[in-house]
């Protein structure tokens, strides 16, 4: 059924503070531990998924989030041991940063926050490119004074080794399925069989293997037509997961030797971070090109088989599904119903209250007439001011009885009462048929002639009833 609006159950902020103040200090262990692992292997979180959640719930970007993440910043470096002094300088340059790249998304277009537009990788890559920058500046200063190195190695360390987290965590949390939201629109992977669902995904492994054994700076790039099918196969969520995965476990494939590629230098750190995470860009922008087409292609499907008045099927959707229906029921159980519904004197509302009015009462009469029938039943509209409805597993007194329910609520709708006019009301003349009546096989345009012949008569014997064909 057509559903215009979309709920939204947003989080309780104070819960939501507290949940935030938590996960940064969580995500700041996670990084504190992955130090040692490897100077390439600096995976930072907690700055991405602040700025991934700050985007992604614009109810929760008020001023007590910036404390709440300032207290999970602060508290995991000094329950760890850092140096205070040290701890407040260099976490006040990671809400600097994650603070620059909100700055950057915060006021676009919902579809792009939620990677559903074609443009959604290059903003992340602004966003993330704001962010590393403001963030590197601000906390490089602190190499002299804590690490007694030269500013200059913490801001090309910093800006690349954020710059990745940002570019591949933040797709995540913001592609992330969500309780208010409808699923994505189908990636042309439904109905087919397992193993070819799996094979974007085993490609990834593949790849992964040739690298291993090739090796060489051109190994990075072994994955990429991985990554790209399944951009093209899976949600953008999964896909960037998979990015996230597949360029964090070639960085730490570099670290820790095992890709037999070994930088020499920091400008090679510097190149093989920024190169990682260009990798991912790629795959990114075919996953948001391929989100926002199956999203059109929704979109205009839906408004073909819709009619753009009243909501309910257009002509064509009704006949094919109702065609479905008589197919399946009408030998099976009790059978089934075809109703044709007509608006009495319809000319003259539009007469007296004019076009608008006319088009208020249709769109109040497919309503009505939605909300007093089964969720099985299928409603359309023929045209003009002419439904139908087909009714599967109704015997002919069940059929009946729905018809006149049907004419009872259109009865009992006042329209035309705006600025206080006087109420009017409207009645529909129904032809009914049932299945059981045409026996055999019958199909859908044989019932519907035989609806529409009732309804001729429900006419001419004065209109308001239900006429049995
Ligand atoms: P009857 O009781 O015999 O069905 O009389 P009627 O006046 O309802 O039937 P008739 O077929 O003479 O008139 C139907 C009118 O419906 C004529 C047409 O202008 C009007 N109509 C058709 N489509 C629309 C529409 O989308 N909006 C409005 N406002 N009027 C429409
Ligand atoms: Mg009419
Ligand atoms: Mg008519």
């Amino acid at each position: 059924m057509y559903r215009p609006f979309v709920i939204h159950r947003p989080l309780s902020p104070p819960m939501a503070w507290l949940g935030l103040a938590l996960l940064i200090f969580a995500a700041c262990l996670v990084g504190i531990f992955a130090r040692p692992i490897g100077f390439l292997s600096a995976f930072w979180p907690a700055n991405a998924l602040l700025l991934g959640l700050l985007v992604r719930y614009p109810t929760l970007a008020r001023p007590p989030a910036w404390v709440a993440a300032a207290v999970g910043y602060v508290a995991a470096d000094l329950v760890t041991g850092s140096h205070w002094g040290m701890a407040l300088w260099l976490n006040a340059a990671n809400l600097l940063g994650a603070t620059a790249g909100w700055l950057v998304l915060r006021r676009l277009d919902e579809g792009i926050r939620r990677l559903q537009r074609t443009v959604s990788a290059l903003y992340l890559l602004l966003a993330a490119l704001a962010a590393s920058a403001v963030g590197a500046l601000a906390g490089c200063g602190a190499a002299p004074v804590y690490f007694n190195t030269p500013w200059t190695d913490l801001l090309s360390l910093w800006f690349s080794t954020e710059l990745m987290n940002y570019m591949l965590i933040v797709p995540v949390v913001l592609a992330a399925p969500r309780a208010d939201a409808p699923p994505p629109a189908p990636q042309g992977l439904q109905g087919v069989p397992l193993f070819w669902r799996l094979a974007p995904v085993s490609s990834l492994l593949l790849a992964e293997g040739v690298r291993t054994v090739i090796g060489g700076p051109g190994m990075l790039a072994f994955v990429v037509p991985g990554l790209l099918w399944c951009a093209l196969s899976y949600s953008p969520f999964i896909s960037s997961l998979l990015s996230l995965v597949v360029c964090l476990w070639t960085m730490a494939g570099v670290a820790t030797g095992v890709l037999n590629f070994t930088p020499a230098h920091a400008s090679d750190v510097f190149s093989l971070r920024v190169g990682v995470t260009l990798l991912a860009l790629g795959p990114l922008a075919v996953a948001c090109a391929s989100a926002a087409r199956a999203e059109a292609l929704r979109r205009l499907d839906h408004a073909v088989r819709h009619d753009d008045l009243t909501g309910v099927l257009a002509r064509r959707a009704f006949l094919e599904q109702g065609e479905r229906l008589v197919a399946r029921y009408q030998r099976e159980s009790a059978g089934l119903a075809v109703l044709m519904v007509d608006v009495d004197h319809f000319k003259q509302v539009n007469d007296q209250l004019g076009h608008g009015a006319g088009d208020q009462l249709l769109i109040g009469i497919a309503q009505a007439m939605a909300s007093a029938l089964r969720p099985q039943d299928v409603l359309g509209r023929l045209g003009g001011e002419e439904f139908a409805v087909v009714l599967p597993d109704a015997s002919p007194a069940e059929a009946h009885a729905i018809a006149e329910r049907l004419r009872k609520v259109v009865e009992q709708l006042p329209f035309g009462a705006e600025g206080g006019a006087p109420q009017h009301h409207a009645t529909v003349s129904v032809g009914l048929v049932h299945s059981a009546s045409l026996g055999g096989d019958s199909d859908m345009e044989m019932l519907l002639l035989a609806a529409d012949a009732a309804l001729y008569r429900a006419k001419a014997q004065g209109r308001n009833q239900v006429m049995m064909g």
